[in-house]
């Protein structure tokens, strides 16, 4: 048996092709476009190549983009009065501070004083929470992003076995909300977890973002499982690969993500779909 691949790139694709649509369609109405803030301190490369994919979305879907391309001696106190002031803009609809941040920031308050109905990352601790008790508004990118995956695959998650490698505030935490959100049985691991293989074992789905290159071995995977994997590593040679071992992986798995190809293009779309709902849903008084 060979797993069947979950294209992210391709539907990821056609999402940002329904969001062009649906802001062709604004336009036509005489609605301004939705608008998002991509605040980024600093000159982490990694940071740089993800910033500057944001905005090339947005200007492929016709959004609005506002650039703050910040130096990484800039204040805590100027981060808060910037997003005060675009919190207060009633031409963004969402306002997006690039992490990790330079280390005499704190992430945590800056993020906090995002509006919730403009927090288009999900990060805010109001949007965890309206996850976490089943009314989300604005769901963390990759998490909602893989619901997508998942969705195409046209598996029904109700009462599946889905264990999480990974617990971190921005993929772990938010993706067993979302499984369990789903009907899904959730196990979450993470570093200090015995046994992760017995774990595995039992898994119809696996989640392994943990940012380890190869941690989840094709050996662990239950025949048939689907399996994503978030992971994003760097080899020397510049090669991009995931937590999974890929190769091993493939024969045992039902269904599996690539990477790159899978998560990654699935996560940039989806915020350009919290974006869209943020402007149509959250803030249409604003027209
Ligand atoms: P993080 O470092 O914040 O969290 C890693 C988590 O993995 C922690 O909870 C840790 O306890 C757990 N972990 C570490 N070793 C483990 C082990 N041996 N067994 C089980 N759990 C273990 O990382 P993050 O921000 O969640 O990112 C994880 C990976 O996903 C990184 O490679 C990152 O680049 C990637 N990522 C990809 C996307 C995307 O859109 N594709 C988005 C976010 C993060």
């Amino acid at each position: 048996m060979t797993a069947q691949l979950i294209d992210g790139k391709a539907i990821a694709a056609s999402l940002r092709q329904q969001i062009a649509q649906r802001v062709a369609e604004r336009r036509q109405r005489g609605l301004r476009a939705p608008g998002l803030a991509v605040i980024l301190v600093g000159n982490d490369p990694a940071s740089e190549v993800y910033v500057s994919h944001k905005r090339k979305d947005c200007e492929e879907v016709g959004f609005m983009s506002k650039a703050y391309d910040l130096p990484a001696s800039t204040s805590q106190a100027e981060l808060l009065s910037l997003i005060d002031n675009l919190n207060d803009s009633a031409e963004i609809d969402g306002i997006l501070v690039q992490l990790p941040l330079p280390a005499h920031l704190d992430a945590s308050q800056l993020l906090e004083r995002i509006r919730p109905d403009k927090d288009v990352d999900g990060f805010h601790p109001y949007n965890v929470g309206r996850l976490a008790q089943r009314i989300p508004l604005l769901r963390p990118c990759t998490p909602k992003g893989i619901m997508t995956l998942l969705e195409s695959t046209g598996a029904d998650l109700h009462g599946m076995h889905a264990v999480i490698v990974g617990a971190s505030n921005i993929v772990g935490r938010p993706m067993a909300l979302e499984l369990l959100l789903a009907g899904c049985t959730v196990t979450v691991t993470h570093r200090f977890t015995k046994d992760l293989p017995g774990h595995l074992a039992s898994a119809d789905l696996v989640v392994v973002a943990a940012g380890k290159p190869g941690l989840v071995k094709g050996e662990w995977i239950k025949e048939g499982a689907i399996v994503i994997d978030v992971g994003i590593n760097r080899q020397a040679d510049g090669k991009l690969i995931g937590d999974v071992v890929f190769d091993t992986a493939l024969p045992r798995a039902g269904w599996i993500t690539p990477v790159p190809g899978g998560v990654g293009p699935m996560t940039r779309a989806c915020l350009l779909e919290n974006t869209l709902y943020a402007a149509e849903s959250l803030h249409s008084q604003a027209e």
